[in-house]
C-alpha cells in the first residue's frame, strides 16, 4: 500500500471521526497495551536481533515505559479530554469562556532506530489519547522491529486509526509531501532540519526530538563514587547509542583523579570484564556507527577501556583524557566514549558551556545549592537532573523535550496529550442583555468607563 493510500484513509478516518470520543481513544489505548503486554517477547527478540540490547534494558525501557505511559494516560484522558471552564473578562462580561483540547487531525510520527519501540509508541500514545488518526514510520535502521511492528499493528489496531509505512529516507521525504496536520520527528539535528524545511512548505507544525552533547557535570562536593556509578550506567546503557546519555564529563579538577579511579571500579563491578554482549551489553547498531566511533577513539587520548571488535560490533567503555576543542567535542558521540574535561571555577565551565548548543539533557553532581541555581539558570537545555542521569523522563509528570539543536516541542503524560491537540477557545454569550456602547454610531461614555479599568 502506497503511503498516499494510507494517508488517504486515515484522513477520511479522523474526518469521520473514528478516534474521537473518550471511549474510541481509551479502545485504542487498550489495544496497544494489549499488544504490547502480550507480545513483549518477541519485542525484545526483534530489538536484540536487531543490535544486540540485552533483554532487561529492552524489558525496562522499551516495554515498562510505554504499558506505565500507556495506564497514565488511560487514567487521566477523561480529566483532560473535559472542556475548561475559563473566568470571564470585563471586555466580555456576561458570558461563559471555555477551552477544548481538539484533536489535529491526522498525523506522522517519524520514529529512530535506538529506541525502536519506545520512540515509535511514546509519541503515538499522545496521538491516540489525543483523537488523532496516526501514520507511524519506524526506522528502517532497526530492521527487525520496524517489520515486526508493522505486522503487531496489522494484527492489534484498526488501521483506520493507526498505520505503519516502512522505509527509509526516500519514503520519509515522499511522507513529508502529503498535508499531515503534525509531525513529529525524533532523530538526528541533520535531518531534523529537512524534516522542518519540508514542514514549512505546507504550514504543518513540528515537534522536532533531536540529539545534542548533554554535559554530566561533577563539582567537588559531590560524593564521587555514586557519581561515577550514575553517570557510567548512563553512559553503558544501550552503549551509549541514547539521546540523552551524558556525552561527556566536566569535572572539578580537585576530584579528577577520584573520578578516573571510580570509573574504573564501577565498570568492573558493571561488567567483571566480561562484557557479554545481549546479556548485560548492547552492540553498535551498524558497520558506519562502529566506524565512526572507532576513528574518534583513535583521534583520543584513552585512560583506559576502548577495545573494539568489528565482527560483533563491540566498543568497550572508554575513558577519554579530552580538551574543550579535542575532535570528540565537536559532535554528539552516540556511543559508550566518555571523554572528561576539568574546570577550575563554575564560571569557567559555564562560559565553555555557553559556546556549544543547547543539549538535550544537562546532570548536575552536587550538594551546593547555588551551584544548582546558577547552572540551571544560566545554561538552556531540555531538561535533566541533579545527581542523577537519565531518570527524568521516566516520569510521565515532566515535560520530555530539547531546545535550540536540541529540538522543539515536548512530550510525555499530559505534555505529550497536549502537543497532538489543539486549544479550541469558545466564548458563549446570550442574547440577552446587547447594550448600545459597542455600536456605531460611536459615543464616549464606553471610553470614559473603560479608562476608569486602565487607571
Ligand atoms: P536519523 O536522523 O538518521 O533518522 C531518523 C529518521 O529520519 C529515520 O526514520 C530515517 O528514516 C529518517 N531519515 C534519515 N535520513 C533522512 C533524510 N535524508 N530525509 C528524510 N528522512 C530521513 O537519526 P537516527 O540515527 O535514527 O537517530 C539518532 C539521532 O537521533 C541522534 O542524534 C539522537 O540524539 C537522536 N535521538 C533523539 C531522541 C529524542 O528523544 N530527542 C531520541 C533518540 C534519538
Amino acid at each position: 500500500m502506497n503511503s498516499e493510500y494510507l494517508f488517504n484513509r486515515l484522513k477520511e478516518s479522523y474526518r469521520a471521526g473514528v478516534n474521537h470520543t473518550p471511549e474510541n481513544r481509551i479502545e485504542a489505548l487498550r489495544s496497544l497495551r494489549k499488544m504490547v503486554t502480550e507480545q513483549e517477547g518477541p519485542l525484545c527478540e526483534a530489538i536484540s536481533r536487531d543490535f544486540g540490547k540485552p533483554y532487561f534494558e529492552a524489558f525496562t525501557s522499551e516495554i515498562f515505559t510505554v504499558v506505565h505511559e500507556i495506564d497514565y494516560h488511560l487514567k487521566q484522558l477523561r480529566k483532560w479530554f473535559t472542556p475548561k471552564r475559563v473566568s470571564d473578562s470585563i471586555t466580555t462580561f456576561p458570558s461563559k469562556s471555555t477551552v477544548t483540547f481538539r484533536p489535529l487531525g491526522t498525523v506522522l510520527i517519524i520514529g529512530a532506530w535506538n529506541y525502536p519501540v519506545h520512540l515509535t509508541l511514546m509519541p503515538l500514545i499522545g496521538a491516540l489519547s489525543a483523537g488523532n488518526t496516526v501514520l507511524l514510520k519506524p526506522s528502517e535502521i532497526a530492521s527487525e522491529t520496524s517489520s515486526l511492528l508493522a505486522s503487531l499493528f496489522e494484527r492489534y489496531m484498526d488501521p483506520k486509526v493507526v498505520s505503519v509505512a516502512e522505509g527509509g529516507a526516500e519514503l520519509t521525504t515522499e511522507l513529508l509531501t502529503l498535508p499531515f496536520d503534525h509531525i513529529f520527528f525524533t532523530g538526528s539535528t541533520r535531518v531534523g532540519k529537512i524534516v522542518m524545511k519540508a514542514a514549512a512548505e505546507q504550514l504543518i507544525p513540528v515537534t522536532l526530538e533531536l540529539g545534542g552533547k548533554s554535559p554530566a557535570i561533577v563539582h567537588k562536593d559531590a560524593d564521587i563514587a555514586v557519581s561515577a556509578r550514575r553517570i557510567w550506567w548512563g553512559k553503558t546503557m544501550n552503549a551509549g547509542q541514547i539521546c540523552v546519555a551524558p556525552d561527556f564529563a566536566a569535572v572539578h579538577e580537585s576530584v579528577y583523579e577520584a573520578f578516573i579511579e571510580e570509573s574504573k571500579k564501577v565498570l568492573s563491578q558493571f561488567f567483571r570484564e566480561d562484557y557479554r554482549v545481549k546479556v548485560n551489553y548492547t552492540q553498535i547498531i551498524n558497520e558506519t556507527h562502529f566506524d565512526r566511533l572507532s576513528n574518534l577513539l583513535d583521534s583520543s587520548i584513552i585512560k583506559f577501556g576502548g577495545s573494539v571488535n568489528r565482527d560483533t560490533r563491540f566498543i568497550e567503555p572508554a575513558l577519554i583524557d579530552a580538551k574543550w576543542d579535542d575532535l570528540i567535542m565537536e559532535d554528539e558521540i552516540f556511543g559508550p566514549l566518555l571523554p572528561v574535561i576539568t574546570y577550575r571555577t563554575p564560571d569557567e565551565l559555564t562560559k565553555h558551556l555557553l559556546k556549544m548548543s543547547a543539549p538535550l539533557a544537562l546532570y548536575l553532581f552536587t550538594e551546593s545549592e547555588s551551584l544548582i541555581k546558577q547552572i540551571t539558570e544560566t545554561i538552556p537545555f531540555g531538561g535533566g537532573c541533579v545527581n542523577d542521569t537519565i531518570s527524568h523522563l521516566t516520569n510521565p509528570s515532566l515535560p520530555f523535550g530539547g531546545i535550540g539543536d536540541s529540538g522543539m516541542g515536548s512530550y510525555h503524560g499530559r505534555a505529550s496529550f497536549e502537543t497532538f491537540s489543539r486549544k479550541q477557545s469558545l466564548l458563549k454569550k446570550g442574547f440577552w442583555p446587547d447594550p448600545r456602547l459597542r455600536y456605531p454610531p460611536y459615543s464616549n461614555s464606553l471610553i470614559k468607563w473603560l479608562k476608569t479599568w486602565i487607571q
